[in-house]
């Protein structure tokens, strides 16, 4: 197979140029960040590599060879630092390794006497034990990964295959392998092309990630009450949604609880309103600790909160709730002590209706408001 090597690296700075472009713009739309940078320096040194490796290829010089893949070398780690860091913080392990990829490339570009394969061979070990591998397990890792991820992850694990083929194939015939396509046979020029390319392939995943990324923060922004932390009446409605068809399937109870706190336009109007959000956010706390990972509590309205406890018959709300109530009677946030109204309603599986039961939790809390506040009230 015959394969124009200024074509290939012409394709190759075409499709960086794109990339690099398309993060350009995303970024024009938002913050940029210091990772964005990176991987925009990353890009354009790749661009500037491919440029070196097509000036070798056509003058034959073994220096800009190495220069090149030095340069690019250089311009991946930045990529994929910035890469990983859309998926796992970026700790001192992940800066040791981006630091080792392109100084030991550069040292085994520049000690003299080595043959040229010996050197690129060096770079290539060290791309895919210090972040293809690795890469490719992070972008597995975690619980949450996204199809995007794992894709990136796939790609990350073909590329580390096709870079220690070229390392076999360096090994075998350096003269030739060591430049992608350069080789005489199909099957090592195959090997050797495809990695540059998957490499290309995988930095497009960056503006999806990002996107990604921002998507799911601001899910969390939308869904989040800023002044406790809990989920707003938006988040409760959806995982309640989630949580009534899951008990249905299941035939198991379900129990929701409806607080309010007690006589709180006096308390506001007493110690002001920022003690009146500590208060809140002081009973926020109160129903976070709780609760099991499994329900649900919500900031419903202003001093109003809705619990949904999963697999709870009525029995074991009433204590829960009892709980909550004397929890939040024995706190004594800015000094200020308040109590709390609950109402209690259970449904068991089948045919939930969630606004009923809220209704229904609700008018059991207006009831022990009747009768006299500070106390848990449930259906008969
Ligand atoms: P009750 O025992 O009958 O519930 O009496 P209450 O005073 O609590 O009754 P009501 O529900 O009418 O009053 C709620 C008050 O909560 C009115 C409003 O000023 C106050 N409020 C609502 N949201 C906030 C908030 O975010 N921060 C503060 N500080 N106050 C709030
Ligand atoms: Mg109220
Ligand atoms: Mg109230």
């Amino acid at each position: 197979m015959s394969v124009s090597i200024a074509t290939i690296t012409a394709v190759l700075i075409v499709g960086h140029i794109v990339v690099f472009l398309l993060l350009l713009f995303d970024t024009r739309q938002g913050v940029v960040t210091g990772y964005d940078r990176a991987f925009l320096w990353g890009k354009a040194l790749q661009i500037a590599g491919w440029g070196l490796m097509m000036g070798a290829s056509s003058t034959g010089l073994v220096i800009l060879f190495c220069a090149g893949n030095a340069t690019l070398v250089c311009g991946w780690s930045l990529e994929i630092f910035a890469m990983l860091s859309l998926k796992v913080v970026m700790n001192r392990a992940y800066t040791t390794g981006y630091v080792l990829l392109p100084t030991g490339s550069v040292i085994a570009l520049l000690v003299p006497g080595l043959a040229v394969g010996t050197r690129i061979m060096t770079l290539f070990l060290l791309q895919t034990v210090t972040y293809l591998i690795p890469g490719a397990i992070l972008m597995f890792s975690r619980r949450d990964t996204s199809l995007i991820q794992k894709v990136t992850g796939a790609i990350y694990l073909l590329c580390s295959m096709s870079t220690l083929y070229r390392v076999v194939a360096i090994l075998q015939d350096s003269a030739y392998a060591a430049f992608p396509g350069a080789s005489s046979s199909q099957g090592v020029a195959f090997a050797l092309l495809l990695q540059p390319f998957l490499l290309l392939l995988s930095s497009m995943s960056y503006v999806l990630l990002k996107k990604e990324q921002l998507n799911r923060r601001l899910q969390v922004f939308a869904e989040t009450d800023p002044l406790t932390g809990l989920s707003n009446r938006r988040a409760f409605f959806r995982l309640a949604g989630e949580h009534v068809l899951r008990s249905a399937a299941r035939n198991e109870p379900l129990s929701l609880l409806m607080i309010d706190i007690d006589k709180f336009k006096a308390i506001n109007d007493t110690h002001g309103h920022a003690a009146g959000d500590d208060i809140i956010a002081n009973l926020a706390a109160t129903l976070r600790e709780s609760i099991r990972q499994s329900d649900i509590a919500c900031r419903f309205g202003g001093e109003e909160f809705v619990v949904l406890l999963a697999g709870c018959d009525g029995r074991e709300a009433f204590r829960i709730a009892e709980r909550i109530r004397a929890a939040a009677e024995r706190s004594e946030p800015r000094s200020i002590r308040y109590t709390i109204s609950i109402g209690v309603a259970t449904e068991r599986g089948d045919g939930t209706n969630l606004d009923a039961l809220i209704q229904r939790a609700d008018d059991r809390m207006y009831r022990a408001k009747e009768l006299g506040r500070n106390r848990v009230v449930q259906e008969e």
